[in-house]
């Protein structure tokens, strides 16, 4: 059994940092089982789904994905009976996606002509290994801006957040269970040379992340954590943008005042951090 109870109705299976696989969800409604994020491959898709039905939790399926990049949806191919719900931009950046050539030497290419970035190549390479079983699925049902399935006993509502990270970036939220799942969009920009955060981007998301009432949140490749724990480490990844609106790419200025703001030293993780925000302010 690799799935794991959240909550009553909220299911999850854990990331998996040693091949790039994000958390994936389900919400067990009474009517309705609703998949949170399709996985990096069919095999990550399956592992978690035969799971769920084999304790007998799942009633007709729908998928739903957070945003485009590949971890989070190839998966999708694993079933393609199951309705698959996005984004309407996530929809097109998948249909870029489509008929490409999964090969080292396709990949490779792709890296050096900047449409696919050395670290998914990397990942992708050891998920797949040599068995490139890659088929991109296109969303059947695409919304706008904000999207809710009634599952029975509980819902999800779909909204559009977009971000740095993906610009097709979306929030599911569950309000009978108080779970927020945030997808990627609280982390930087990877597709567009070094990785960077845009201060003003990232206190935007903070704020609407405020406005759900929530128990729970879940980032996908961190592990599920409560609200005391997450507004904590809110706390200070917003102070941090707050510095940076106000003193810009002073990295040496910015440095000082987060140690001031936090009450301890930086470490190796704020200071990349820091350079990730000063990258963002040179763009
Ligand atoms: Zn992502």
């Amino acid at each position: 059994m690799v799935h794991r109870f959240l909550t009553e109705r909220f299911v999850y299976m854990p990331a998996d940092g040693s091949v790039d696989r994000p958390i994936l969800g389900a919400v067990l409604g009474d009517e309705r089982t609703l998949y949170i994020d399709a996985g990096n491959s069919k095999r990550h898709a399956a592992a978690f789904r035969e799971s769920v039905r084999r304790e007998g939790l799942v009633r007709q399926p729908l998928t739903a994905l957070t945003h485009w990049h590949w971890d989070h949806s190839f998966g999708a191919a694993e079933d393609t009976e199951t309705l698959l719900i996005a984004h309407e931009r996530t929809r097109n950046a998948l249909t870029t996606q489509v008929g490409l050539d999964w090969s080292d030497a396709a990949i490779d290419e792709r890296v050096r002509a900047g449409t696919e970035i050395e670290f998914c190549a990397t990942y992708m390479k050891k998920e797949f290994g040599s068995d490139r079983d890659i088929d991109v699925r296109l969303p059947d049902v695409t919304f706008d801006r904000s999207l809710t399935i009634n599952l029975g006993g509980a819902t999800c509502r779909i909204d559009h957040v977009g971000g740095v990270h993906a610009d097709d970036s979306c929030f599911l939220y569950v309000p009978e269970e108080r779970v927020l799942f945030l997808g990627d969009a609280l982390g930087p920009a990877i597709y567009d040379g070094p990785r960077y955060y845009k201060a003003g981007d990232l206190l935007r998301l903070l704020e609407r992340v405020r406005a759900y009432d929530a128990e729970w949140y879940i980032e996908s490749h961190h592990r599920p954590v409560q609200s005391d724990e997450f507004w904590a480490e809110m706390k200070e990844f917003g102070a941090l943008a707050e510095i940076v609106l106000a003193y810009g790419d002073n990295e040496a200025k910015v440095s000082r005042e987060l140690e001031a703001a936090l009450g301890r030293p930086l470490t190796d993780d704020d200071r990349r951090t820091v350079g990730e925000f000063m990258e963002g302010e040179r763009r």
